[in-house]
């Protein structure tokens, strides 16, 4: 396959597109980012690297960092983690509180911020200095030890959090978050504040397009049976209430964040990272979407 052909008529063709989109900003240090961002990598099983743009620049992951933390979770539990969350799409916005209350306070799916807070939840419980832990955890599948959180994001969002406490607090009253509500919520804000390249991502999702193992460093981190559960939630679920549409057009697993950022792979073959900021308006990278949709197309293949 010319990959590299590729995305360069990816790139040509998304530039002389316009953008609808607009960056997050009710996290005010992401409305900071210039908007002309765009960069791409796709990193292949059997050949290597490939990439254009701003592929090397770190941005904050978000929700992406999502499958990070259930990933983590997933090597220390077995089902027994499902019975607080479910694998459902939402259908609703991602942190949105209507289901919870008629749901008795079981989230529809890990990566809804009402479920991703159980996740954390779960990993305070489990594991001392989850902070510390689910970064090294990011490190070891990217085998890079320089990735770090924004401080300013971290502090930006601390500050403007009030909803996802609202999410916690909704929980706690149906007893389905079992630690203090602030320091499960300082672990989500610490995640969603990770920042890496797209380079970097498209690295560490390689574990979910080559059953569980790194590539690069051949460690195992998880089996092949919980990645194919993973990799079926990020289909189902990995776009906010556009998984849907998301499934339609590019035909991939996958998870987005508010960032820009969004990291998919195809099983058996590669995993890629689009990074352009502009959102959609539900909360998607519009010209990400574009970029990966035109990947499918333009290879020929998707997982259908
Ligand atoms: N930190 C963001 C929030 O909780 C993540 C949202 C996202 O990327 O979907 O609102």
């Amino acid at each position: 396959m010319q990959y590299q052909q590729i995305l360069d008529t990816i790139k040509a063709e998304s530039l002389i597109r316009s953008n609808t989109g607009e960056v997050a900003s009710y996290i005010p240090e992401l409305a900071k980012i210039d908007p002309d961002k765009f960069g791409m990598h796709l990193y292949c099983i059997n050949s290597g690297h490939y990439g254009f743009g701003n592929e090397d620049e770190r941005f904050s992951i978000q929700s992406i960092s999502k499958v990070f933390s259930l990933t983590l979770a997933m090597t220390l539990l077995e089902d027994e983690l499902f019975e607080r969350v479910d694998v459902e799409p939402s259908g609703d916005p991602f942190n949105s509180l209507i289901q919870l209350e008629y749901e008795n306070g079981i989230p529809r799916n890990p990566f809804i911020n009402a479920g991703a807070l159980v996740i954390a939840d779960i990993l305070v419980s489990a594991i001392e200095n989850p902070k510390q832990k689910l970064l090294d955890f990011t490190r070891k599948i990217t085998g890079n030890p320089t990735i770090d959180i924004n401080p300013k994001v971290y502090d930006s969002e601390k500050k403007h959090s009030h909803r996802n406490a609202s999410l916690l607090n909704l929980m706690k009253s149906f007893g389905n978050i079992k630690n203090d509500i602030e320091t499960v919520l300082d672990l989500y804000i610490y995640q969603c504040s990770i920042e890496m390249s797209c380079r970097e991502l498209a690295t560490a999702f390689m574990i979910y397009a080559n059953a569980g193992n790194t590539l690069s460093d051949n460690i195992q981190v998880i089996s092949p049976r919980k990645i194919k559960r993973i990799n079926a939630i990020m289909q189902t679920c990995g776009f906010y209430d556009e998984a849907g549409e998301f499934t339609f057009r590019v035909g991939l697993p996958g998870k987005s964040g508010v960032g820009g950022g969004i990291a998919s792979i195809h099983p058996g073959q590669y995993a890629v990272t689009v990074w352009s900021p502009p959102l959609n308006v539900k909360g998607n990278s519009e010209l990400g979407m574009y970029a990966l949709e035109r990947l499918t197309t333009l290879t020929g293949f998707s997982i259908f």
